[in-house]
């Protein structure tokens, strides 16, 4: 079976932030046929909507999977489920947030699933990530490179705080081979 290139965005506001990612992303590692290949640093940024939530650690990851885009959705919801139920009681069902933001240059639009991600030109949280790891990467809709869509909306969004970059991976040096070897805990918050 073919393999495509995914991009998942992550985010946590509740909790041990860094370390909930850190779990999201080892399940995200030993999901069937996909290996994580990429990570960018974690950045910190300001709620936006409800004001009143605390800070969110956003970043993205890089995988290769031979799984289609609707199993990948359904495995990323239970990892999602697996981590906010384990701290249902004291922390609430949000604690991690896993989306997909491009599926190789595939265009969905299902009632469940849209690829690319719609909010990702409208989040620098997304944008910022991305234009760390993928800057080339070409939005298959808007036929525009991450680096073009990141610089468009700073120029029309100029008083948007960049988002602070809080710590890059704890292994900077990440390859595939070493996250398959097992280096699990990746960030750390400082
Ligand atoms: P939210 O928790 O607000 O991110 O919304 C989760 C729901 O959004 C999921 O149940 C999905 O069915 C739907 N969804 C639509 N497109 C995407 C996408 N690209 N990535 C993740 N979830 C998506």
């Amino acid at each position: 079976m073919s393999e495509s290139e995914a991009l998942i965005g992550f985010g946590s506001n509740l909790g041990d932030r860094a370390h909930l990612i850190n779990q999201a992303l080892q399940a995200l590692s030993e999901l069937p046929q996909t290996a994580l290949t990429k990570l960018s640093s974690l950045y910190e940024t300001a709620p936006v909507g409800y004001l009143e939530q605390g800070a969110f650690l956003n970043g993205v990851a890089c995988i290769r999977t031979a799984l289609p885009a609707a199993a990948l959705l359904k495995h990323l919801l239970a990892i999602e489920k697996s981590l906010g139920r384990k701290r249902v009681e004291r922390w609430g069902p949000r604690t991690v947030d896993l989306d997909i933001i491009f599926f190789g240059d595939r265009i969905i639009n299902d009632v469940d699933l849209v690829v690319p991600h719609p909010e990702l030109i409208r989040r620098l949280f997304v944008l910022e990530p991305l234009n760390e790891i993928v800057p080339d990467w070409q939005h298959p809709e808007l036929c525009e490179s991450v680096s073009v869509l990141l610089n468009k909306f700073q120029q029309s969004h100029p008083l948007e705080e960049p988002c602070r970059l809080l710590s890059a991976p704890v292994d900077d040096a990440l390859s595939k081979e070493k996250v398959n070897d097992g280096i699990f805990y990746r960030y750390s918050e400082s």
